[in-house]
């Protein structure tokens, strides 16, 4: 398992966010599965099929991937 530190986390979402590459916007829908081997929005990690998969649905149509804990970064950042 990788061990991320959630204030580096914070500050690649921030970075994201600001470069526009992640949303700010509340997702219209939200599918959480289990991970299909692609690659986190936030971290840019593989989400494995022993992890959970997080992915948020937006109204023009965007799709993003996060881990449990990126999702918790990008919800916290997004505030
Ligand atoms: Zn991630």
């Amino acid at each position: 398992m990788l061990q991320q530190d959630t204030r580096d986390l914070a500050v690649v979402v921030r970075q994201k966010l600001f470069f526009g590459t992640l949303p700010r916007d509340e997702p219209t829908k939200m599918w959480v599965g289990k991970g299909s081997g692609s690659l986190c929005d936030v971290c840019d990690q593989p989400i494995t099929s022993t992890e959970i998969e997080y992915e948020p649905d937006f109204s023009d149509r965007r799709v993003f991937r996060f881990h449990l804990n990126c999702i918790e970064v990008w919800h916290q950042q997004c505030l």
